[in-house]
């Protein structure tokens, strides 16, 4: 989905130009990683519940597979392009590379938008979906996941109608099950709590003790919130959430000074992340405009709702109190916006890093779910914290080592390990 004018794969080419030429990378090598390897757009036609028929519009983009089946979620939403889906497929390269994992970059989404579709309507969808690209996808080819308003039963709706045309049982076609239908305990919490362990090494190398910071998130959806409730345990203090309102149709503030406790947040939150704001009021929340997230002084932004968030306008409100930007979301800040961002010392943990808690455990999922064996939460989430805090310290190193901006150094890796692969393979 792409805010007006936003181009969110002119940017992923952007942001990989700069760095292929950091890097000199030869042209065919450059040719080949700055367009998806392959992308298949389709119709989906559904009977809706009161007899007419719809036709949906379905992608599924696989940017890069050279480091393993290619790997990526599925977004249910209204302005759902190709393009994003292109520049999110090519990010799903670069965090499965940077956080190395054997998988590859891919993504897929359906124009459509939930709040206005029957749970009936949302399983054709689903099912649809799958029967149009059934031979491109599976367990050892590119295995789908939730994303933006796709949940744990809509895998198992896709997972389902996969089951049912190929007459096997694969668990291991898909991540983000429910638990005990092939899901991984900790998939639920694994984004939000990953973006934390980086936040929390990024702490210790700032030399900042925890307990004294606040922070403010963007969003308070599946990532947002395990990042709230994590950071609030680890004795942070959430000051600030900013979440989209349906009923008026924009993005509004809530902030409590004295600190957000997440089990209260969540107790007034509906399925989509929406914070009800009538009740958030009787519980004290001031009621803010849908910018005031970035503007709260604080010591860490965590944009982890859209792209394009911190840009060459958004940018100008971060107080000089922000050290750390923990980027939840995909794509949320602009090149221009970077470039303010460097100038100003903030170290930001870049998308691709700093969100890679969720591939990562998906992966973990796909190995039990082929295994047909099962981790304990702990198991689970002891080897997320290992590859998190691994993955961060590397993509550190280099940027000390080398003098670069922590989102140039997450991509000089990145893309050596996808290079080296496509070389290997002798593609180029
Ligand atoms: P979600 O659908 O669960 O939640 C989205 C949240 O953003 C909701 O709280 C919604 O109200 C809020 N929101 C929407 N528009 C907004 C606006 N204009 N201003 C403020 N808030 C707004 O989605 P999610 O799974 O939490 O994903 C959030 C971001 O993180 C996306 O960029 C997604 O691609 C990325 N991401 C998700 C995962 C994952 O495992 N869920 C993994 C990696 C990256």
């Amino acid at each position: 989905m792409s805010t007006e004018g936003f181009n969110p794969f002119k940017m992923a080419q952007q942001q990989f130009d700069a760095v292929a030429k950091k890097l000199n990378l030869d042209q065919a090598t450059c040719d080949l990683l700055r367009f998806p390897e392959r992308e298949y757009q389709f119709n989906i036609p559904i009977r809706m519940d009161n007899g007419t028929y719809r036709v949906f519009r379905g992608f599924r983009v696989q940017h890069n597979d050279a480091r393993g089946p290619a790997k990526g979620g599925i977004r249910f939403h209204p302005n759902e392009t190709i393009d994003t889906v292109r520049a999110l497929a090519m990010w799903m390269t670069w965090k499965t590379a940077v956080v190395d994992i054997p998988l590859g970059g891919g993504k897929g989404g359906v124009v459509c938008d939930p709040h206005e579709l029957t749970l009936h309507e949302q399983e054709q969808i689903c099912r649809g979906w799958v029967r149009q690209i059934v031979r491109n996808v599976g367990p050892l080819q590119d295995v789908p996941a939730p994303d933006v308003m796709t949940n744990s039963q809509h895998m198992i709706w896709m997972l389902d109608e996969y089951e049912k045309i190929t007459g096997i049982k694969a668990p291991g076609f898909i991540t983000g099950k429910p638990l005990g239908l092939g899901g991984s305990l900790g998939r639920t919490e694994a984004t939000g709590y990953g973006v934390m362990y980086t936040v929390r090494e990024a702490l210790k190398h700032l030399g900042i003790d925890i307990k004294n910071t606040t922070a403010s998130f963007q969003g308070f959806g599946n990532v947002s919130q395990y990042a709230l409730d994590l950071y609030t345990q680890m004795g942070g203090t959430a000051i600030a959430v900013s979440t989209w309102d349906p009923k008026e149709k924009r993005a509004i503030t809530f902030r409590k000074k004295t600190g957000i406790s997440f089990q209260e947040l969540i107790g007034i939150t509906n399925k989509f992340g929406e914070i009800d704001k009538e009740k958030a009021k009787d519980l004290g929340y001031e009621i803010l405009d849908g910018t005031a997230w970035i503007e709260q002084e604080v010591d860490i932004l965590v944009p982890a709702a859209l792209e394009n968030q911190i840009n060459k306008d958004t940018v100008q409100l971060i107080k000089p109190s922000v050290k750390i930007i923990a980027e939840g979301a995909n794509g949320p800040t602009t090149p221009e916006a970077d470039e303010v961002l460097k100038a100003k010392k903030i170290h930001v943990i870049p998308d691709f890093l700093c969100n890679a808690g969720g591939v990562t455990c998906s992966y973990f999922e796909q190995v039990q779910s082929n295994m047909n064996y099962y981790w304990t939460k702990e198991e689970v989430l002891q080897k997320l914290d290992q590859k998190m805090t691994s993955a961060y310290h590397s993509v550190l190193d280099l940027a000390i080592k080398k003098n670069e901006y922590m989102r140039d150094a997450a991509y000089m890796i990145a893309i050596t390990r996808v290079a080296d692969a496509v070389r290997l393979r002798g593609w180029v």
